[in-house]
């Protein structure tokens, strides 16, 4: 249905006005608090990307995977060169860990120990939900 778009979906983040006080560890932009699908996260208004709390993320994907019913999509094999990105916790600012996510999609997140924070690029959120595998505990 939508195969043609569905390398470039992106998370429907509602952006509030208030701004988190972070700057997005990707593009040094001030981020905005916004909503995506009832979670609140932290998200770049320039490249869509969002960070979330560990639990929250969670909850997200289980969630997410669980509701969704489209067609399993692979979306390719992992992208080895994101593993070389490493980024700044923008709460903390010591390095985030930049790790393949252990759960379905091939994507690359990074994650804070720290704070307990994960960074997810626009879209990444889309590909775990979508990508096959297990979709209930
Ligand atoms: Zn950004
Ligand atoms: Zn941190």
């Amino acid at each position: 249905m939508d195969q043609t778009t569905a390398a470039h979906a992106s998370e429907p983040l509602a952006f509030t006005d208030r701004e988190s006080g972070v700057l997005c560890p990707r593009c040094r932009v001030a981020t905005r608090f916004a909503d995506l699908f009832g979670t609140k996260v932290v998200a770049c208004q320039q490249c869509a990307g969002f960070l979330a709390q560990g639990d929250e993320f969670r909850y997200l994907v289980e969630t997410l995977r669980q509701q969704y019913r489209g067609p399993d999509t692979l979306s390719g094999p992992l992208d080895a060169n994101q593993l070389q990105y490493g980024c700044e916790c923008p709460a903390c600012f010591a390095t985030m860990d930049t790790h393949a996510y252990a759960g379905p999609g091939a994507v690359v997140i990074d994650s804070c120990p720290n704070c307990k924070l994960v960074w997810l690029d626009c879209g990444e959120l889309i590909r775990i939900k979508r990508a096959p595998g297990r979709r209930r505990r």
